[in-house]
């Protein structure tokens, strides 16, 4: 009996319910678990929804969804009581009640132990062969497609349960072009099997796995026959069957369906899966379609969820996939919908979307994602014996460089190098314009206005600190023209592959990679980049430590001081600290990857076929950069910078040298003030005033520190040193100096780094406590540094 069917007041208990993973989660969720009982409290036969009690809780179904759960009620546990021979032996003694609970406790036991299970599968792939092996039949099995016409029905038992098989037709996709396809797809959702068994051919894997991905979107409880593992075997390929199940979200039985090989197994997973009583074994995973294909699958799932009538049967996500696919059945389901015209205009806005940006239609594009998925999974798992396959595609032959094991990281370390050159060099003119023109503006407005500290406000706070956030905005767009290229090309989806591994040792994702390197020319697009990488967790871990990649900003410091301390070996130096920073990254990710909970993202390096970018897309993401670079950061910036700049501007010191009133502003004091904190290291107050304005941004350190240390108004010995150079010589003991690019290197990161940390994260907590994790690592290494510098260097 169905639960729609009950009349009100009428009670049954729960067998089982049917429908797609999220749905039955929902409806479990409520409380609808075999052997539970629930009430009809009414159901009027027009009314929609149906209220029931179950669980001494009242809850309100749809009339579709209480038409996926499977019951057996009074009546039928009444008749059990007289056919059933199991219950005839109940005592004598017991009440009317008792008996009824326990005959309905038991048929819903009893029925909730036939599995029906479903074969889906390419044609060929020895389903009918398994088909038999299992259930006992004869049924035609021939080298040939198109044998399997309709579906067999077979039953045999199983780990103590009644298992209903079915055989249907081979093909090669869901898509509604061919009857087969047609056909199975129907089987899979009104005729609604437990468990589908995905039989795949194992000495043809890539072309198997593309259904594979389809039965994904459609959110079913999968198991996987890797058939015809003799001949995978036999040729002397290497698949890693378990890492790839873990990347499919599904268990994966190698079977040989000739003789019988790992039949039993198979069905002992089919049950598991059945009873749920192994969370690990399997996972629903969304395939990554890219970017923007999931941006528009959201779309369209929003309006077509509005439906909950719809959702029983279909997952939503599986839905969006297929109308953006135009597949005409699905279609025809939505176009049932009341909203149907919002879906059909978004569909159509998004096809064009797609269409201007990938330059090909949804439908293609949803397969080469599909594709590249396969790809990614497959690279990662599955090694053919035979090295020397012949390269079929352009893109094969361009894979066999670009991911070869000798040449594949030289070729990527020269691009990259190429690109922060580009960016750098290039960067360079729109930069000194900007500068240009944001001192003509503030030399400009300087003589309309009179002198005073509104004037310094507008001048150096105001239009200054503007200019300041406007500087990197060339840098930004031509950092991102270059990855937009990369990635449209398909480029960084090979760069990501070749370093996953190496990302995995420290908990992170092969993603990771390009931020971090982005980070050693500026740390905030390198945090705006982390965006692509979807694991929440790998998110956060990489954004927390591209801060100690040292930044371009960082540079001018290191190269002073080093020209200053370490004349001998600058480089070395230079060297030294760059790696000191990469080293504490590693061991920051290792440490936070303990803290931050995991998720289960789809870890598959997808491998998308290459392509030529289209202009509208590389222009589209470039200035997408540039804006979110604008409007989410200008401000917060600009208030930070207006703030350094009164904290140095204040107190007046009107007709006081620049120095003295640097000493004596705000600033100065707290710079004196934070003197105690810093003197372990070494540090003396002028130094600790370079590292607050380096709040505002590290370029600002020397600057601050040459106007500071002009004050004493000697003259240092210079040679070949500069002014400020020859004073901190004077000054400072080397074993100091080392400590301070320590730490230079290694605190807050800068203004902008903070607010594009809490832009990523969306908290305003995360970036504190950032701040907070590289202030004390950067005093703990500083300190560290300075100990063991008074060894090597005692003054
Ligand atoms: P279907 O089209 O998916 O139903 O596939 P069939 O069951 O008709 O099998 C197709 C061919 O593959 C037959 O010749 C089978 O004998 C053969 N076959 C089935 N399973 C295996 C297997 O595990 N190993 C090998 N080597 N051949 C198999
Ligand atoms: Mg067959």
């Amino acid at each position: 009996m169905i639960l729609a069917e009950l009349k009100t007041g009428q009670k049954a208990v729960i067998v089982r319910v049917h429908g797609h993973g999220s749905f039955r989660k929902r409806l479990i969720e409520m409380g609808f678990i075999q052997g539970k009982e629930v009430k009809v409290v009414l159901n009027a036969p027009l009314k929609d929804p149906i209220e029931y009690e179950i669980i001494g809780y009242k809850v309100s179904l749809r009339r579709e969804e209480a038409r996926q759960i499977e019951v057996v009620t009074e009546e039928e546990a009444r008749e059990a009581l007289i056919t059933d021979e199991h219950l005839q032996g109940l005592p004598e003694d017991l009440e009317e009640r008792e008996r009824l609970d326990k005959a309905l406790a038991h048929v819903a036991e009893e029925r909730g132990h036939v599995i029906r299970v479903a074969l889906v599968g390419n044609p060929n792939c020895g389903k009918t062969s398994l088909f038999n092996i299992a259930s006992g039949s004869h049924e035609h099995v021939g080298n040939y497609s198109g044998v399997t016409v309709d579906a067999k029905e077979g039953h045999f038992e199983h780990g103590g349960y009644k298992i209903t098989l079915v055989d249907l037709p081979g093909t090669y996709s869901l898509s509604a072009y061919s009857p087969e396809e047609l056909y199975v797809r129907k089987n899979l959702i009104e005729a609604m099997p437990d468990v589908v068994i995905n039989v795949v051919d194992a000495s043809n894997i890539e072309r198997n796995l593309y259904l594979t991905t389809q039965l994904i979107d459609m959110n079913l409880r999968i198991v996987m026959a890797l058939n015809m593992y003799d001949e995978l075997q036999h040729k002397g390929d290497k698949l890693d069957i378990k890492q790839l199940g873990y990347l499919l979200g599904i268990p994966i039985c190698p079977t040989v369906s000739r003789d019988g090989q790992g039949i039993k197994e198979l069905f002992d997973t089919v049950i598991k899966i059945y009873e749920q009583s192994d969370p690990k074994l399997a996972r629903h995973i969304h395939i990554n379609h890219g970017k923007e294909l999931e941006t528009s699958i959201r779309a369209l799932q929003r309006p077509i969820g509005y439906n909950r009538d719809i959702k029983s049967k279909y997952s939503t996500r599986y839905l969006a996939i297929k109308y953006l696919e135009t597949d005409k059945d699905i279609e025809a389901v939505l176009s049932k919908l009341p909203n149907y015209s919002d879906i059909a205009n978004e569909r159509a806005d998004e096809a064009e979307r797609i269409q201007g940006l990938l330059g090909t239609n949804p439908e293609s594009a949803i397969v080469d994602a599909k594709y590249a998925f396969i790809q990614g999974a497959l690279a990662e798992t599955y090694h053919q014996y035979q090295a020397e396959r012949p390269r079929r595609t352009l893109t094969d032959r361009i894979d066999a460089i670009v991911t070869n094991r000798w040449v594949a990281f030289p070729i990527f370390i020269v691009l990259l190098w190429f690109i922060f050159w580009a960016t750098f060099t290039i960067g360079q003119y729109p930069m000194d314009w900007i500068e240009w023109l944001v001192g003509k503006l503030g030399d400009g407005v300087g003589a309309l206005m009179p002198d005073g500290w509104v004037k310094d406000l507008v001048v150096d706070g105001i239009i200054a600190g503007v200019g300041s956030v406007l500087v990197f905005l060339p840098n930004i767009m031509i950092l991102y023209f270059f990855i937009s290229i990369m990635e449209d090309s398909g480029y960084m989806a090979r760069a990501a592959f070749i370093v996953d591994k190496l990302m995995h040792r420290i908990g992170l994702h092969g993603k990771s990679f390009i931020p971090m390197v982005m980070g050693f020319g500026c740390n905030v697009p390198a945090i705006m980049a982390t965006r692509s990488i979807e694991s929440r967790k790998s998110r956060l871990v990489t954004l927390a430590i591209i801060p100690f990649m040292s930044c371009a900003g960082r540079l001018p410091i290191f190269v002073l001081f080093a020209g200053a301390f370490f004349p001998g070996s600058p480089a070395t130096a230079l060297l030294g600290i760059y790696l000191l920073g990469v080293v504490l990254a590693i061991i920051s990710a290792l440490i936070l990857g303990r803290f931050i909970k995991d998720d289960d993202l789809p870890f598959v390096m997808e491998l998308p076929p290459y392509r030529m970018p289209t202009g509208k897309a590389i222009w589209r993401h470039t200035w997408e950069k540039g804006k979110q670079y604008l409007e989410k950061m200008a401000t917060t910036i600009l208030i930070f910078s207006v703030a350094i700049w009164f904290l140095g501007y204040f107190p007046r010191h009107t007709g006081e040298s620049a120095a003295y009133q640097q000493e004596h502003s705000f600033i100065g004091t707290i710079g004196k003030a934070v003197e105690p904190a810093m003197e372990p290291l070494g540090f003396n107050w002028k130094m600790d005033v370079g590292l607050l304005a380096g709040v505002g941004a590290k370029e600002l350190v020397i600057s601050t520190m040459g106007v500071v240390y002009a004050q004493d108004g000697k003259a240092y010995e210079e040679g070949d040193d500069t002014q400020l150079q020859a004073a901190l010589k004077a000054t400072v003991p080397t074993a100091a100096a080392l400590a301070y690019m320590v730490f230079v290197l290694l605190y807050f990161p800068c203004i902008a780094t903070f607010v594009a940390i809490k832009n990523e994260t969306g908290k305003w907590r995360w970036a504190l406590l950032l701040c907070l994790y590289t202030m004390l690592v950067a005093w703990i290494m500083a300190f560290a540094a300075y100990r063991i510098g008074r060894l090597v260097w005692p003054v």
